[in-house]
């Protein structure tokens, strides 16, 4: 069974003056362990699929979603409040570009995390622990004392990796990365990429990775779905899509990879 499938998406905005289609009808589909990466340009829709996952969209009728998403089997179109909150972090964690904006300023960075893990493991007696633990695993040196850090004390490399690291905290089965190398230095982002890597290699848990960027799909993404204007126009196993195009803007973006 597919870990998680979607099936002709749709998302519009609404307003006053306009209807916007910001997603025509998509499918794909994601297995246990699997990496997909969905590439396409600024505004191609990618990050509200992203977020229509768990449905974090704002509520119609500004925002309208329709069509199929299975998580597990389970119908999240048709899920209660509780359903969402409970999946959402726990079972699909998202980090994002931008992790000084996600980060909490006012807290600790520990905190942050515990929070995230007291959530959705009440019943977890050493989450210090698992903080700590966490931080570990993602390359943070000394994190026995690094997790009383306030966000502003560290890197924009740091940040994104204690975002990662509130993401794993939760162990969760879906890991949507949405650009999150793109508000980083080239050299950091390498860093970020390589870690990534890293958590891909294990299996333990499928990652989406949505870029604009094809440059850093190619021997990371098992399978690569290319989204233009709204719709997928490509979609394949990487290697096959790189090695042999198919659609004009898929060979635009192809070309553009130095
Ligand atoms: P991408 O992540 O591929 O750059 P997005 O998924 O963010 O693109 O956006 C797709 C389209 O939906 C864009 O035209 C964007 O302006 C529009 N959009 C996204 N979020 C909202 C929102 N909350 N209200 C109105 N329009 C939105
Ligand atoms: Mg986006």
């Amino acid at each position: 069974m597919d870990l998680l499938k979607i099936e002709d998406l749709k998302i519009s905005f609404h307003n006053r003056e306009r209807t916007l289609e910001a997603v025509k009808g998509i499918g794909f589909a994601l297995q246990e362990g699997e990496t997909l990466a969905v590439v396409g340009e600024s505004g191609s829709g990618k990050s509200v699929t992203a977020l229509s996952l768990t449905r974090l969209l704002p509520p119609p009728p500004g925002c309208r979603v329709s069509g199929k998403i299975l998580y597990d089997g389970r119908d999240v179109m048709a899920m209660s409040p509780r359903e969402l909150r409970g999946i959402r972090g726990r079972d699909i964690a998202y980090i994002f570009q931008d992790a000084s904006t996600s980060l909490n300023p006012v807290f600790t960075i520990g905190n942050q995390i515990a929070e995230a893990i007291r959530l959705h493991f009440p019943q977890e007696k050493d989450v210090t622990g698992r903080v700590i633990e966490a931080l570990r695993s993602v390359g943070i040196r000394d994190p026995e004392k690094r997790h009383r850090a306030y966000p502003h004390e560290l890197s924009g490399g740091m940040q994104q990796r204690v975002m990662i690291a509130m993401a794993l905290a939760c162990e969760p089965r879906i890991l949507v990365a949405d650009e999150p190398t793109t508000a980083l230095d080239v050299t950091i982002q390498k860093q970020i990429m390589d870690l990534l890597a890293d958590l891909r290699q294990r299996r333990t848990m499928s990652i989406i990775l949505i870029t604009h960027n094809f440059g850093i799909v190619s021997g990371f993404a098992d399978r690569v779905v290319v989204m233009f204007r709204g719709e997928i126009v490509e979609a394949g196993p990487t290697e096959e899509v790189l090695r042999n195009p198919q659609h004009p803007y898929t060979k635009a973006l192809i070309a553009c990879i130095p």
